[in-house]
């Protein structure tokens, strides 16, 4: 084959399958039910995209590449084997990783070219330095704060946006003179070091809830850093697939900033959390109903229409085969079942739809946030099942709730809502929930999953 097209054609045409592939991955990843398929298509395009480089003929040594294909999978197979709650901090493992092959790369190419660097080249090299590099340890910091190896809470001292800003500009400022005079090669570690310094900076004023869409966020830098490598080496593919990183990244944040009701600013420059956590410790006890699970197993067999909100404590227990179990026993007694899922449910976009696809809860039955609230009304039951903020009727009316104004589930005008969680401690946004307090409210505490299999158990009428 590649005698008969030649091995750059051969290789053009592999990248534009590839090409192809990301793009299909990213139409079907947009709904659960083509979801699988879509992570399927983007590992085909980037195996082909792999293979395709690798038949290049500048490559005189394959040596090299082979221990650096053996290091990386070392590395990689156990990373993809992290349990779900960890995959944020495990994503932003891999932006430190790329941006820090992306960084290395510019380097080499711009040490390779200098003095004599044109000044489109010396551009994009130098767009992909700095968003490589600040990315680079600005994915690290994000990851050990997940991880919880770095401090969660937000560090701020005054004037650290101005020192931020001032760095970046430093460093843009460097990059425009190498443009304008490539000759001046000391100049180009500068460029390197200051985002670097950046980008750990960056992060320490973000609290660790925040780190999810700071990630996404990160995701579109690496993106932007991978593209502007593309215009480096002439690689059409690397532009186009750093494009689409970009772009999606940058759209997944927005959305989720959105489904919190934040903007951009207040999650990078905000310090959420701190406020919030130290209201929360103060709040008063209330009095609550609470119920078994036998008395919660008997208002659930005898409900007609019950919607299920799963929620980050669903997650932690990992209680989704639970709770399809308890699907099933309802929808055997005729109960419609449904599953109300909220965009920022869990920690992090699509966590709910991933748990509950796993444990192959018919499609169908997930709607989106627009979609179910119009029907919580018509429900005999709400069953919350480790959601906690996504349900918070503050937002809907107290504006000096640190979340007002973010859409919520509607669980609140369900004719009985039942909500399992472990005490009553807050959630993400460290606040009280109001729900909790309300006469058609019963608490159901234990673990999701322990007390999801009580109910079953007891539907099953108590039998082993
Ligand atoms: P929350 O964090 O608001 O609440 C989770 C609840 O689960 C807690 O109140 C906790 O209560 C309970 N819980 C924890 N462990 C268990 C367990 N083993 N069994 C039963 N319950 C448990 O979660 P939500 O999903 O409602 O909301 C998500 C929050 O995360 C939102 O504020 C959102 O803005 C934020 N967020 C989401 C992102 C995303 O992409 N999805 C990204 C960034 C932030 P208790 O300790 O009493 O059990």
């Amino acid at each position: 084959m590649t005698a008969w097209l030649g091995t750059d054609t051969f290789i053009e045409i592999i990248y534009l399958i590839a090409t192809a592939l990301f793009i299909f991955a990213l139409v079907w990843m947009r709904t659960p039910a083509t979801a699988r398929r879509g992570v399927r298509a983007g590992e085909i395009g980037m195996l082909l995209a792999i293979g395709g480089t690798l038949l290049n003929h500048n490559i005189i040594e394959y040596k090299w590449i082979a221990i650096a294909l053996v290091l990386g999978s070392i590395i990689g197979v156990p990373l993809g084997m992290v349990h779900m709650t960890a995959v944020p901090q495990r994503t932003a493992l891999s932006h430190a990783f790329g941006a820090f092959c992306v960084t290395l790369v510019g380097t080499a190419e711009f040490y390779l070219r200098a003095p004599a660097v044109p000044p489109f080249m010396m551009s994009v090299l130098s767009m992909e330095v700095i968003l490589g590099a600040l990315t680079f340890t600005g994915s690290l910091m994000a990851a050990g704060k997940l991880q919880e190896i770095l401090p969660q809470r937000p560090i701020t001292y005054k004037g650290q946006n101005l020192v931020n800003l001032l760095l970046l500009a430093v460093a843009i400022g460097i990059a425009a003179y190498l443009v304008h005079d490539p000759s001046r090669v000391h100049l180009f570690p500068l460029m390197l070091i200051i985002p670097l310094i950046f980008g750990v900076l960056m992060i320490i004023p973000i609290g660790g809830a925040d780190m999810p869409t700071v990630i996404s966020l990160l995701n579109s830098y690496a993106g932007l850093s991978a593209a502007a490598m593309g215009f480096v080496l002439d690689s059409k593919l690397l532009i186009i697939a750093g494009a689409l990183d970009g772009a999606s990244g940058l759209i997944l944040s927005v959305n989720m900033s959105r489904a919190m009701n934040r903007s951009f600013s207040n999650v990078l420059f905000g310090a959420f959390g701190q406020e919030a956590i130290a209201g929360a410790t103060a709040q008063q006890a209330r009095p609550v109903r609470s119920a078994t699970a036998e008395e919660a197993a008997a208002i659930l067999g005898a409900a007609s229409k019950v919607i299920i909100v799963p929620g980050y404590g669903m997650a932690v227990a990992q209680a989704q085969h639970k709770v399809r179990e308890l699907y099933d026993a309802l929808s055997k007694r005729g109960v419609d079942v449904k599953f109300a899922i909220h965009p920022v449910a869990g920690r992090m976009p699509g966590h709910m739809n991933v748990l509950l696809a796993e444990a192959d809860i018919p499609y169908d039955k997930l709607l989106d946030m627009e979609e179910v609230n119009d029907e919580f009304p018509q429900a005999d039951v709400a069953l919350v099942i480790g959601a906690n903020d996504v349900t918070n009727p503050a937002a809907r009316n107290e504006t000096s709730s640190p979340i007002y104004g973010m859409p919520i589930l509607d669980v609140d005008k369900a004719r009985t809502v039942m909500v399992i969680k472990r005490s009553m401690s807050p959630g993400f946004a460290g606040i009280d929930n109001p729900l909790y307090y309300l006469d058609k409210t019963l608490m159901l505490f234990g673990d999701a999953k322990s007390f999801v299999n009580s109910i079953v158990h007891e539907l099953a009428g108590g039998h082993n």
